[in-house]
């Protein structure tokens, strides 16, 4: 590709990901794929010679866009957001272009020294102790690429300062020795990053008990030796007591890490800055502007309060990477794992200007405002509860009762494909996630959501249908008024999305959605029968005001949905006949697994982990 083709392609490129982004809710939120859908829509093996960009175009639409998650959709409510914007999406070209491999101050100025600039900016913003900003000499921040990354930095920073006080103290023994007496500590409900990063640095890690507000607390720590403090926990944005954990680190000597990678961000708003009361006493903190700063993936912001502990435990410094500035410049690669860095500074330093912090402080404060709504919503209808306070953009909800309702709840809301969200484990209790999570995230969106959510958990809790034993009644079965009857909030909830449309459609495209959800969450209440009659019913029916399509699926998808069905029997009638096999010839068996294991089709569902 030459300049030329580059600038209209480019054109075509920023027209394409603009229509993306302002049609976006005509899509789908979730999918509709199976494992392994992509093999059967291109090559498996790589192009001789090159093909046409118009090819290249055609093919996203047609392979690539049916298999995504659309993070950026409003009605995506999972995990915590992916921040994103213009300024953030341009600024990565600029830095794909420029290309630059910063790690060194030598290896190119501007990509050091652009990030130490923001570091301060932002450690400034937050109101962080002067210590934990280059101008200090001594502390100062970095970008990593992840707060997973910023949590293994900080704990192999803690172990360097750890082992040197124990070689001091016992010079005879092992290193292996002095390794296995380490032990890092954090909340039950810290990020799984903390334990990966225990596995990866041969830390042992204990998770300690929250109290009723899911808070790490001073008083559970004495025994420690270093901690991860989590500043809005992943499952329910619960906040660990900095103060109090600082406090006893700071008499006990240890390292202290706060892991802050979405709520962190809210420290730009003055009314959350007493989250990080007791800050003098943290070594790092990091968080990630590309959860909830509009910056793109990735940026996590990195602080310490000494650079020399990072640095010596992670200097490495061959010949060729040395240069004659090094006593009065920093090199980044001393500060994380990898060498190469992206001129990463870019992005942020793009949004930053873009926005002001008035802007990126008004979005926060947007979402916060919108979760408070939520949450009433939740608290106004009886049959749910609220679990955990509602400090920032998330709402821990469920279903009173076992966690089975919600559980099902949870299921049937991501079968709709409608609506995203995420299940979290709260001290024995099953919660659905509801986050708040694109850039305009509007009231419409989350009265959508509540009332969607409403309507299905009406249908979830309405006694199941009857099935008799008798064929003949499955025919006869007529269970069209009492669906619409009970469910006022759907035909509040159609009203707003298809407007002036016929009742009577709308009822029947309630009846057969409601039908449809059974059969999907229930694979029992699925019959040929029922299926043949419904077919007939929705061929002439299709809605598509305002973008939205209703959730019932085409005949040809239905279709889809029976050769599913029968394929998932096949599968389970296949799974049964490879475990009796396998008892009579398991040579055989593990022969034939490992066949498998190479055969992305016939791989399980990945089943939904909350690991964001
Ligand atoms: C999202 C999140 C992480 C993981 O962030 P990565 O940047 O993906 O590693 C870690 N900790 C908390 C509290 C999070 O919310």
């Amino acid at each position: 590709m030459d300049a030329e083709e580059f600038r209209k392609r480019g054109r075509e490129m920023v027209d394409y990901i603009a229509d993306y982004m302002t049609s976006i809710k005509t899509r789908h939120v979730i999918p509709d794929v199976e494992p392994g859908y992509l093999r059967q829509l291109l090559p498996g093996e790589a192009p001789l010679k090159g093909e046409d960009w118009t090819d290249i175009m055609a093919d996203v639409e047609r392979a690539i866009m049916p298999g995504i998650a659309h993070w950026q959709h409003p009605d995506f409510h999972a995990y915590f957001p992916a921040g994103n914007s213009y300024p953030s999406i341009l600024a990565d070209m600029l830095s794909d272009a420029i290309g630059c491999i910063g790690f060194s101050w030598a290896a190119s100025p501007a990509c050091t020294e652009l990030e130490m600039l923001m570091m301060d900016w932002m450690g400034k913003l937050i109101g962080l102790p002067e210590q934990f900003l280059h101008t200090s000499g001594r502390g100062g921040g970095c970008l990593q690429g992840s707060a997973s990354d910023a949590v293994l930095v900080a704990l192999l920073s803690a172990r360097h300062r750890a082992m040197r006080r124990l070689k001091q103290e016992h010079p005879a023994a092992e290193d292996g020795h002095h390794i296995s007496r380490l032990v890092g500590y954090c909340s039950k409900l810290a990020h799984s990053c903390v334990e990966k990063a225990g596995i990866i640095g041969l830390v042992k890690l204990r998770h300690l008990d929250v109290d009723d507000k899911f808070a790490l607390r001073g008083s559970v720590l004495e025994e420690a030796i270093q901690v991860c403090a989590t500043l809005g926990t992943t499952g329910v944005c619960s906040f660990d007591n900095i103060d109090e954990l600082g406090r006893v680190a700071s008499r006990e000597g240890l390292y202290l890490h706060v892991d802050a990678a979405y709520a962190g961000n809210a420290l730009i708003c003055p009314e959350f800055s007493h989250l990080i009361q007791g800050i003098e006493n943290v070594n790092s903190l990091a968080f990630n502007p590309n959860k909830w700063l509009q910056v793109n993936f990735d940026c996590t912001l990195m602080w310490v309060n000494s650079s020399q502990d990072l640095t010596s435990a992670l200097n490495v410094d061959p010949l060729y990477l040395q240069h004659k500035h090094e006593d009065q410049a920093i090199d980044f690669r001393h500060w994380g794992v990898p060498l190469s860095r992206r001129f990463r500074a870019l992005k942020l330093w793009f949004v930053m200007r873009t926005y002001g912090i008035e802007g990126l402080r008004a979005r926060i404060r947007e979402h916060c405002r919108l979760a408070k709504i939520f949450k009433a919503n939740v608290l106004s209808d009886d049959r749910f509860e609220v679990v955990g306070d509602v400090t920032m953009g998330l709402v821990c909800f469920r279903l009173q009762g076992v966690n089975s309702q919600t559980q099902k709840l949870h299921k049937i809301i991501n079968e709709s494909r409608r609506l995203h969200v995420v299940p979290a484990m709260l001290n024995e209790k099953y919660v659905i996630r509801f986050a708040l999570c694109t850039e305009h995230a509007k009231e419409a969106d989350v009265d959508f959501a509540w009332k969607m959510i409403t309507c299905l958990a009406t249908q979830l809790l309405s006694p199941p249908l009857r099935r008799d034993s008798n064929k003949d009644s499955d025919d006869k079965m007529d269970f069209r008024p009492r669906i619409i009857s009970e469910d006022k909030s759907t035909l509040e909830m159609e009203d707003d999305i298809v407007f002036d449309h016929q009742r009577d459609e709308l009822q029947r495209m309630q009846m057969m959605k409601a039908m449809l959800f059974k059969m999907v969450s229930d694979p029992k209440c699925y019959n040929p029968r029922i299926l043949r009659s419904l077919n007939g019913q929705i061929q002439n029916f299709s809605v598509n005001k305002q973008g939205y399509r209703p959730a019932m699926k085409s005949s040809s998808s239905l279709q889809h949905q029976q050769q599913q069905l029968h394929q998932n029997n096949n599968h389970q009638q296949q799974q049964q006949q490879k475990i009796k096999s396998e008892v009579l010839d398991p040579v055989k068996a593990r022969k034939s697994q490992s066949e498998e294991s190479n055969s992305l089709i016939s791989s399980p569902r990945n089943k939904q982990k909350f690991v964001f």
